[in-house]
């Protein structure tokens, strides 16, 4: 089960009769039990190491978590995650997955399956109703991602090549390199 959803985390094991189809904002869906625990090394509040159990387990969350879709359904993963308690710094935290990032509810696979899909001539409904989730989310999605190759204008690096060139029709063009890092802008 965890080969054909891809889910890699060996602290996530799926639960016995765990599939469930049913009805979810007016269509059918997957839904698939899941639990997720582990011993920490330390507390990942105070650091404290977890000798003696200074950290015991104490309860579960359960999120749903938006996986790609398996077969025809939009598949979710009610993953029930271990909650922490430190006796050291009386604070509880809740155990991490590499399948979704803290305090998110869509997994790692289906945002790169949005990015992927939105490289193609698709519109937002259509990457939205693909992915299952909502056109707000494939917008944020992107827009997070592409802040990440946005240039940074507001200063100038500390080492500057330029030259000017002569390109087509004898036009002349100048170009400005930044000596760090080779990123170049032509003008
Ligand atoms: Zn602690």
């Amino acid at each position: 089960m965890k080969i054909l959803l891809d889910i890699q985390d060996k602290n996530i094991t799926i639960e016995e009769d765990s599939i469930q189809i049913k009805k979810h904002q007016g269509i059918l869906a997957k839904f698939i039990s899941a639990k997720l625990t582990y011993t920490p090394t330390h507390c990942e509040c105070c650091g404290v190491k977890n000798e003696n159990y200074t950290v015991y387990k104490n309860g579960t969350k359960t999120s749903r978590i938006t996986l790609p879709m398996s077969g025809i359904y939009p598949t979710f993963l009610n993953l029930k995650k271990q909650r922490f308690f430190c006796k050291a710094c009386n604070a509880s935290f809740i155990a991490r997955t590499s399948i979704v990032k803290e305090h998110c509810f869509i997994s790692y696979h289906t945002r790169a399956k949005v990015l992927i899909k939105s490289t193609d001539a698709q519109s937002l409904t259509d990457i939205a109703k693909d992915c299952s989730v909502s056109t707000t989310t494939v917008q944020r999605i992107i827009t997070t991602e592409a802040k990440k190759y946005e240039p940074y204008y507001h200063a100038l690096p500390k080492h500057l090549s330029f030259d000017e060139f002569k390109y087509a029709k004898g036009q002349m063009a100048f170009e400005y390199v930044n000596g760090e890092n080779g990123i170049s802008s032509i003008f």
